[in-house]
């Protein structure tokens, strides 16, 4: 087949490029264009190798080294250091050790066991560790070889008659083997096959996917790609059209109502899902997962579960399907729905693991569903992070590829419920987890931070957003905002996983606009949130208004009600539309509510700054009351903050240092004038040190954390020791 002949996968092979790299680098090469595109496999799915031969660095002599894609990691953004590289003659001489156990074959404890020696067989002081899909690597005979998830292969192995299947759509080309788990017995139930057929060209994997090899790279990245279009021509000769999941049952809902419907429904359900861990949401609405919702066929296919391992280690065995009309019933009728539902997953799950369950496997995890199916609305899926709800969600959209493409050309069935259980229960996979770093402070929550566009709230996006924090910084100014998420996601990455458009794409941040002297505004800024993430936790408001007076000491009515309308009625106005999400949600979590030490401290020349910072402080106390026990509400009392504070512009410090009689020069920079101020207003404190943004983030972290677990209805002052502004 030509490069331009493909329709279904992308042909992205350029020879120019190639001829640049040495052997491994190629491999790098073949293995990102493979997983760059979903078609051909899932985020993180997947692996591919080249056995190449090297200098061995101890003796000087050539040898064969198998480069293969190590665990973790994904294809599509694979460095050189993914992959792991093994002496081939130590690699195949493990197969002795194998052989020699007694006990041997699937699951047999010598086949976990055999992962551990990989690393014996180490060439180069590698240290990427191998996956348990090298021995499908290494004792394959040939040079290259690709194992990839394709959907429109899977659809194969997914089907009823997957054998025959397999047959008519590849001839003699590809041979089958059944659903195995993958490990070194599946490797070599491999190679058999090879020696009873050396012309074999690759094998459908039953349930699993496709592995091919060839002699020469470019030709088994050539081979992967026609293997797969094959399979997904042949399909789409089968396409059931109107027919397809048994033709459609209910309507969608248009953008509006169905917007409406989510910003209600996404802090319910986050409650509910989230009772002993948070989840962050990704919602997944484009017209594949829509006529699947919506089918006839649904509910049954849905209870069947995901096929590819890949695909339910992150969707759990099954999802959870609401038989609900979007346009008959209400938005009531669906959350009972959703809660009846649930009730009856978490059961389901339970049963599950006990029938399942062997002497020795790891305790029972998180019961609640990772995927939501609504009708009219699309797919809903929750993860640790938005990156991980993200790949769920991408994942559950390739299981519906894969239904419906099973559907056309036979009838899709899901892995036996046993095998299912002695993937997601592994003993390497729990060692897996074990091996994680524990979570961080902010690890599953959505912090909100208000004013994040500079001073204070942008060092404090900065601080919780370091404590794994997914952050929305928000600010009057849109530009701004959206200028410190950029600054974090270039620190943070946008985490992996392709899947959806718009708003679901969103990673550890976002920039969201806002005035929180207006309701509507507010309202808005919450619902993006909530449609971006699933819910909010934290609130830290740092956004504040200091209007200097004239030289007669003079503030204008409107300026004095700007005053009171930004640092009062603002932090009320969040806090109570908040409150209708935080209350769906039914979490604990926290304010902070930005005053200051000049609320404590009467004196001329500030009048509209200075009360409206104490209404504000007691504010703090009033919603502390009002919002008790879910949500602690507490006041951080910065004292002249003059490092990149956007309320000490040049004129004000100019006009600061002229009346205290500090010596400085009008060419100086406005940075070094403030270093000046700063350091004048330092020497007023009990502590003697000027008070940096960095401080006064600190505590917004701090008291929004649950290291203040059982602080509220309080004001901290971050203002180096002022002993007149001290709270009594
Ligand atoms: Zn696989």
């Amino acid at each position: 087949m030509k490069p331009t002949d493909f329709q279904y996968v992308s042909y992205l092979w350029d020879e120019s490029v190639a001829n640049q790299l040495d052997a491994v680098e190629r491999l790098r090469y073949r293995s990102n264009i493979l997983g760059a595109d979903q078609r051909i496999t899932n985020t993180g799915g997947g692996n591919t190798s080249s056995k190449i031969t090297m200098t061995d660095p101890l003796t000087g002599e050539e040898v064969d080294v198998l480069w293969v894609k190590g665990s973790g990691g994904d294809l599509r953004t694979s460095t050189r250091a993914n992959f792991a590289s093994l002496y081939m003659d130590k690699f195949l001489s493990l197969e002795s050790i194998y052989n020699k156990a007694e006990v041997k074959g699937v699951k047999t404890e010598i086949e976990d066991s055999m992962v551990d020696l990989y690393r014996h067989t180490t060439f180069g002081l590698n240290p990427a560790a191998s996956s348990i899909d090298t021995p499908l690597h290494g004792l394959i005979p040939f040079r290259h070889v690709d194992h990839m998830h394709p959907v429109s292969v899977i659809a194969i192995a997914a089907s009823k008659d997957q054998e025959r299947l397999t047959q008519e759509v590849f001839d003699e080309e590809v041979g089958w083997v059944p659903w195995q788990r993958p490990g070194f017995d599946l490797g070599l139930v491999m190679k058999e096959k090879l020696k009873q057929d050396p012309d074999l060209k690759g094998l459908v994997m039953g349930q699993h996917g496709l592995i091919n090899w060839a002699n020469d790279d470019k030709a088994c990245y050539e081979l992967t790609l026609n293997l797969i279009e094959k399979a997904a021509r042949y399909i789409e000769q089968h396409d059931k059209g109107d027919k397809t999941f048994g033709g459609q049952k209910y309507r969608s809902l248009d953008e509006k109502a169905r917007n409406e419907l989510l910003i209600k429904l996404l802090p319910v359900l986050r409650g509910m899902v989230s009772q002993s861990n948070r989840f962050i949401g990704t919602v997944q609405v484009t017209e594949s997962v829509l006529q699947f919702v919506n089918s006839v066929d649904a509910p049954r296919l849905a209870e069947i579960g995901t096929s590819c391992p890949d695909h339910f280690l992150r969707t759990k065995i099954k999802p959870l399907y609401v038989d609900w009309d979007p346009q008959m019933e209400s938005g009531e009728s669906l959350l009972e729905k959703l809660e009846a539902g649930l009730i009856k997953y978490r059961s389901d799950y339970a049963a599950y693991y006990e029938a399942c369950r062997h002497p020795n496997s790891p305790a029972m995890r998180d019961p609640n569903p990772t995927v939501f199916l609504i009708p009219g609305l699309g797919l809903i899926a929750w993860g640790k992070n938005k990156s991980e709800s993200r790949v769920t969600a991408e994942f559950y959209s390739l299981a519906i590829e894969v239904m419906r493409s099973s559907e056309a050309i036979s009838e899709y069935q899901g892995l036996p419920r046993q095998e299912a259980f002695d993937i997601e229960y592994w003993l390497l996979e729990e060692a897996k987890l074990k091996r994680m770093p524990p979570e961080k402070e902010f690890a599953r929550n959505v912090v909100v931070v208000i004013g994040a566009g500079s001073g204070i709230g942008k060092a404090t996006a900065h601080r919780v957003a370091k404590e794994g924090a997914h952050v929305v910084c928000t600010d009057l100014s849109e530009e701004a905002a959206r200028a410190t998420a950029k600054e974090l996601v270039d620190i943070y990455g946008v985490g992996i996983g392709v899947a959806g458009t718009g708003i679901s794409r969103s990673g550890p941040a976002i920039g969201l606009a806002v005035d929180i002297t207006d309701r509507e505004s507010i309202r808005s800024m919450l619902a993006n949130v909530v449609l971006a993430y699933g819910g909010v936790d934290n609130l830290i408001i740092t956004a504040g208004i200091f209007v200097p007076p004239d030289k007669q000491g003079y503030i204008p009515d409107d300026k004095w009600a700007l005053t009171y309308s930004i640092n009062v009625t603002g932090p009320y106005l969040v806090a109570d539309e908040a409150k209708k999400i935080w209350q769906a949600q039914g979490l604990k979590t926290s304010l902070v509510i930005t005053t200051s030490a000049n609320a404590a401290v009467a004196k001329q020349g500030s009048f509209a700054y200075d009360t409206s910072k104490a209404a504000a402080n007691h504010l703090v106390r009033e919603l502390a009351i009002e919002l008790s026990p879910l949500v602690r509400v507490n006041g951080l009392a910065p004292a002249t903050v003059v490092e990149g504070s956007s309320m000490f512009p040049r004129d004000r410090v100019i006009s600061s240092l002229a009346k205290y009689n500090i010596g400085f020069e009008e060419s100086e920079s406005t940075e070094s004038l403030r270093d000046k101020l700063a350091a004048f207003y330092a020497q007023r404190t009990l502590t003697k040190s000027p008070i940096t943004l960095a401080d006064q983030a600190e505590v917004a972290y701090l008291l929004s954390s649950n290291k203040f677990s059982k602080t509220t209805g309080q004001i901290i002052s971050v203002d180096g020791g002022l002993h007149e502004a001290f709270l009594r």
